[in-house]
């Protein structure tokens, strides 16, 4: 948990604005990211699919974007991440481990502490809002995600855009706006992690059975 703690009115402001973007739409919610946080906003990208990206760089081409490398990606992850790079000229900073918690990628608690949060905390110290692809369809454990919150583990505001949005929006997006898709995603990898912890899905099978399948583990540790 950070060490940085809100106040009750700011966490009173937080409520009413997630509140009232319960049904605004994802550029009204990053524009007032944007106009709210300034250089002081954040998106942590997944880049299992680039909308919220698409959306937020196209409101504000100088956003930092984080890509977590966690040197354990399959390599079309990191082709992917590269091409849309270029695409859009990004402002992307890039994480890895510490080599000196460095675990081989094993898929056991400390490997996702190690390699995600730890480098996602360092990434985000002195920023004051980040933005995250997270929808509430995605898993049961992110079924209640606000849309606008304190973040307590990373001590910052955390916006979530997508919150709403089912994955026939994501879907309905990428082809109106022509986003290139995850090489793996046509391969039945419906939710993508690192290559040793990530399997592809059976037509009908639950999208985030392929994480994780040979454990309990349903989160990597940055949203739960
Ligand atoms: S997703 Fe799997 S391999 Fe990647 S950091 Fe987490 S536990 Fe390790």
């Amino acid at each position: 948990m950070s060490s940085t703690q809100p106040t009750p009115s700011l966490l009173d402001e937080l409520a009413a604005a997630s509140a009232r973007f319960e049904t605004a739409s994802p550029g009204e919610i990053v524009s007032w990211a944007i106009e709210t946080y300034s250089s002081s906003l954040t998106y942590a990208c997944s880049f299992q699919d680039i909308v919220l990206l698409d959306i937020a760089v196209k409101a504000a081409p100088d956003l930092e974007v984080i890509f977590l490398d966690t040197e354990a990606h399959f390599p079309e992850t990191l082709a992917y991440v590269e091409d849309v790079r270029r695409r859009y000229d990004l402002n992307l900073v890039v994480t890895h481990p510490d080599p000196a918690e460095n675990p081989v990628p094993c898929g056991e608690s400390g490997c996702c502490q190690g390699r995600k949060v730890a480098p996602l905390m360092r990434a985000v110290a002195g920023k004051d809002a980040w933005l995250t692809s997270v929808k509430r369809v995605d898993a049961q454990t992110r079924g209640d995600a606000p849309i606008i919150s304190w973040d307590d583990k990373f001590g910052l505001v955390k916006i979530n855009p997508l919150a709403t949005w089912t994955d026939e929006d994501v879907a309905y997006y990428e082809k109106a706006n022509d986003l290139p898709i995850h090489p793996l995603i046509p391969q039945g990898y419906l939710s993508i992690g690192c290559a040793p912890t990530t399997r592809p899905v059976a037509p009908g099978e639950d999208p985030r059975a392929g994480r994780w399948a040979d454990s309990d583990k349903t989160e990597c540790g940055l949203h739960g």
